[in-house]
């Protein structure tokens, strides 16, 4: 057999490995079954093309998207290799003709949908693959897909476990960009792996710097300087729904910032054609929601944007990642407001099953605590994916280049605790907000609430401030939040504490520098 380090060389024409590569491929040479982890742009696809040449009979690689087969097939088509695919964009013809060509052995590589992997014929397809030619490999990318805890969930790759049954000797070999502890037990589980090898690389970029701002009336603004500040560089720009790209798009266009929108809303000719300007540098900034980006690979992304929320920190991790592949210093910007953790909310709340609502409402808690944080944003996010950052800081981080200030707030601290005190611990937030600066609310007249000692004595301070406090007060732990229903506030042995004076509370104090003072450009 050819030695990997020439096989890489003479069908790929790369000279080394990239970091795990070699590892990987060697072992799935020897018939291990394989959980690998790699960021995205890490190169995983070589990890499963090069035995697939190496090895005898045919690879089967299951894909979730169809134009990330397309993609690749024609990549590998183009270095000569015998690669094909097959899914519902073919006439039933085609694709029969495609699996005959497998068959008869002319085919090293065959993509496959997983929906279509468990159909009667394509199982019986396999079966005489197996008996003839014989089955080399079952390569599943984007396996994190089979975890209902993971960000891309797809009911289909739970079926794929079944193919290990039906075909005991063939080797699994399990790919993905993220994957927590728990994405990976469920990867493991339901694709059974045999006493597999899981191989886990470094998830950090460090040319990839992290900021949070906080988002207000005048984010708009300060979006606007970023981009003025790179111009003509390319940008990605995340928003969370439809019509916010139309909106920020059009907003742009306005202030001469030359942009295209992106999202599923668009026709395929449209967004087919809007990415193809965006990739051959003809339109720098993209407007866009999550739709776009999987497998798009354009190396000199200088910043992406999160305007609006993510969902949860695997698909910030991704989108954010899209940034700098080229290895080049990139910033990773992300907008965080209030509003947006309340609209997100709302919407979890509207899912029908109880389980996927546990599952969302965890998964934006981890985004709140890495917005809200004062810690090394990139120790959080790696955290995320149970690694460990080397080092005490990274120094390329808001966190870890803008020195935080804080002043003593414990009497505000304070007032607002005897508030959760007084009204029994029975509400939430917005009320207890809504006493402090004294509104007059039917729900304040209806309880009273008015006759309280602390009712309008915190009204020097805006909502916001108060909403800060009351967040800063739960993250640091002063106070307990319960969901039963709607949310409430709880005092704990912090609280008392907190409100005998025995410790304190501060606040960081909101001044960060404008954009064109960071020191971080
Ligand atoms: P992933 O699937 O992990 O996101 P890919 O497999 O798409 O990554 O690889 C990312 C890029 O790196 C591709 O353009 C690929 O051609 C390139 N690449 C992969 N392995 C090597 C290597 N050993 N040397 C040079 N380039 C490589
Ligand atoms: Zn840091």
């Amino acid at each position: 057999m050819l030695h990997v380090d020439q096989a890489l060389k003479q069908y790929f024409g790369y000279d080394t490995f990239r970091p795990g590569q070699k590892d990987v491929v060697e072992a799935v040479l020897e018939q291990q079954d394989m959980l690998v982890l790699m960021p995205t742009g890490g190169g995983k696809s070589l990890t499963y093309q090069l035995p697939a040449l190496l090895l005898p009979g045919l690879t089967i690689v299951v894909s979730p998207l169809i134009a990330l087969m397309q993609d690749q097939v024609s990549r590998l088509q183009a270095n000569g290799i015998e690669a094909t695919f097959v899914n519902s964009s073919l006439p039933y013809e085609e694709c029969a003709r495609r699996e005959r060509a497998a068959m008869n052995g002319q085919i090293k590589l065959l993509y496959v949908a997983p929906e279509r992997l468990l159909k009667p014929s394509f199982l019986a397809f396999l079966e005489h693959v197996n008996k003839t030619i014989g089955l080399a490999l079952l390569a599943v990318d984007e396996a994190h897909c089979v975890s209902e805890w993971g960000h891309d969930f797809r009911p289909e790759y739970r079926q794929i476990g079944t193919l290990r049954n039906r075909f005991p000797e063939l080797p699994i070999l399990a790919l993905t960009a993220t994957a927590t502890a728990r994405v990976r037990h469920d990867i493991l589980e339901q694709l059974k792996l045999r006493q597999p090898i899981v191989h886990i690389a470094s998830f950090n970029r460090p040319n990839l710097s992290y900021e949070v701002r906080k988002k207000h009336k005048g984010s708009y603004a300060e979006l606007v300087e970023i981009l003025r500040q790179k111009q003509g560089e390319s940008i990605i720009i995340y928003c969370l729904s439809r019509s916010g790209v139309e909106k920020l798009s059009a907003d742009l266009h306005e202030d001469g910032i030359t942009n295209l929108p992106y999202h599923a809303g668009l026709s395929s000719k449209v967004r087919a054609e809007h990415q193809e300007r965006f990739i051959r540098d003809d339109v720098p900034v993209l407007v866009a929601t999550i739709a776009f980006g999987m497998g798009i690979a354009k190396p000199d992304v200088r910043a992406v944007i999160h305007y609006d929320l993510p969902k949860n920190l695997e698909g910030y991790y991704q989108e954010s990642g899209r940034a700098g592949r080229d290895g080049q210093p990139a910033e990773c910007v992300l907008f965080f407001s209030y509003a947006d953790r309340m609209r997100a909310e709302y919407f979890i709340a509207q899912k029908a099953d109880d389980q996927q609502q546990i599952i969302a409402l965890n998964q934006l808690q981890q985004v709140i605590k890495y917005s809200e944080s004062t810690q090394c944003r990139r120790r959080l996010l790696l955290s995320y994916f149970s690694e460990d950052l080397p080092g005490e800081n990274c120094n390329n981080c808001d966190n870890c280049t803008q020195s935080i200030e804080t002043e003593d707030r414990t009497e505000d601290a304070q007032k607002f605790l005897t508030c959760v005190h007084l009204t029994r611990e029975r509400f939430g937030l917005n009320h207890i907000i809504d006493i402090l600066r004294g509104a007059n609310t039917q729900k304040i007249r209806d309880y009273r609430h008015n006759q309280l000692s602390t009712y309008g004595c915190g009204k020097q301070y805006s909502r916001d401030e108060w909403v800060t406090i009351g967040h800063t007060l739960l993250q640091q732990g002063f106070l307990t939040e319960r969901r039963d229903g709607y949310p409430t506030y709880h005092l704990n042995a912090n609280s008392l504490k907190l409100l005998k004076g025995h410790v304190e509370f501060y606040l960081k104090v909101e001044a960060r520098p404008t954009y064109s003072q960071s020191p971080t450009v």
